[in-house]
């Protein structure tokens, strides 16, 4: 860090979450680092188009997440490059270990994202992005009149799969247990849509294709058959919905956590421990998007600053 390696506000982690807050952070004059262990931009970066963050219509994920980076440094906050490895409180405030030194920081804003929980079948890092996809609100409408599946048997899987039904002509459910962990409300409303269908006892264990997923391997999980669909190239699509895995381990001692892994806050982004905020993905929360993650962010800095001015 080029001015010591102290800050007023240190953000972990540079995503739209961490970005946002560096924007609202610098604009209050604070001192304002962000923290990133990779490339800035965060989940987004690895996406090709984002279609839905207002008024910025078609843009790459790597360049929304550049420009975000760019605006919060021309407003002041300076990005670090390292991977927090412990966040712990100190005499003032939080030190943040990374490698063999460390960053004091009056708050801190854990923005370190989530990641979601892979499907398990051979192919699918290959096809991410080519006809795999973990975001029904980020991908659908680049499956509108074509074939998906879905796969989970969870309340977030059955939100997938009706919100899917709505853009693809037919929507396949591939549920690995013979039941759904769902809510049975949830699951009754895949019924009252007429082009959802459920394959029970069922895993997707491999796709293969050439730049597009052509074939799909399924294996009925009562008898480990396997058997093969094949698919026109570019006609269909894999919606794994599994889970979001929110990355608090750095934090775990410091914060409460919801049944679904993300961190409890107050409509401040205050988690217990004061001094301590979270925003984006790694919160416990119905919608994880950019424009949510932006908001959470923005949200953090200013309830930030406010504990450092000994208001909040
Ligand atoms: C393939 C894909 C496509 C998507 N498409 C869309 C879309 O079209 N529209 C949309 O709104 N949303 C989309 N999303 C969701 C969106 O990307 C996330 O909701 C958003 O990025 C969350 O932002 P965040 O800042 O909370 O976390 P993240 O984006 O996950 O950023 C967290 C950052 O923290 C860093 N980090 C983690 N741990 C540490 C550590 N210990 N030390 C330092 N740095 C650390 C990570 O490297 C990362 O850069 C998509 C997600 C994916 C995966």
């Amino acid at each position: 860090m080029e001015q010591g390696n102290e800050c007023e506000l240190l953000i972990v982690g540079g995503g739209p979450a961490g970005y946002a807050a560096a924007l609202y952070g610098a604009r209050a004059s604070l001192d304002t680092v962000v923290l990133e262990q990779g490339m800035p931009g965060g989940q987004i970066a690895t996406s090709d188009e984002i279609d839905n963050y207002p008024g910025i219509p078609h843009i790459g994920g790597a360049e929304i997440g550049q420009r975000m980076q760019e605006h919060a440094e021309e407003a002041g906050a300076r990005t670090v490059y390292g991977m927090a490895t412990a966040i712990s409180p100190a005499e003032i405030g939080f030190s943040v270990q990374l490698g063999d030194r460390s960053i004091t920081a009056g708050a801190v804003v854990a923005a370190m994202g989530a990641t979601p929980r892979p499907g398990g079948f051979e192919g699918e890092d290959a096809f991410r992005g080519r006809g795999v996809s973990y975001c029904a609100t980020c991908d659908g409408m680049f499956y509108r009149g074509k074939r998906v599946f879905v796969i989970g048997g969870g309340n977030t899987a059955v939100e997938e799969a009706l919100y899917l039904s709505r853009i693809a002509d037919r929507v396949t459910m591939v549920v690995r247990r013979d039941e759904f962990r769902a809510s049975r409300g949830a699951v009754q409303r895949l019924g009252e849509r007429g082009n959802i269908d459920v394959r029970l006892l069922t895993s997707i264990v491999r796709i293969e294709g050439q730049t597009f997923i052509e074939r799909i391997a399924f294996r009925d999980n009562r008898t480990g058959e396997v058997s093969v669909e094949a698919f026109d190239p570019g006609s269909v699509g894999i919606f794994v919905a599994t889970g979001q895995v929110p990355q608090t381990e750095l934090v775990s001692g410091l914060v409460d956590l919801a049944p679904d892994g993300g961190i409890v806050t107050d409509d401040a982004m205050a988690t217990r421990t004061p001094g301590l905020f979270a925003a984006g993905d790694i919160r416990s929360k119905g919608l994880r998007q950019v424009v949510t993650a932006a908001a959470d962010g923005a949200i953090a800095a200013t309830s930030a600053y406010r504990y450092l001015e000994g208001r909040l």
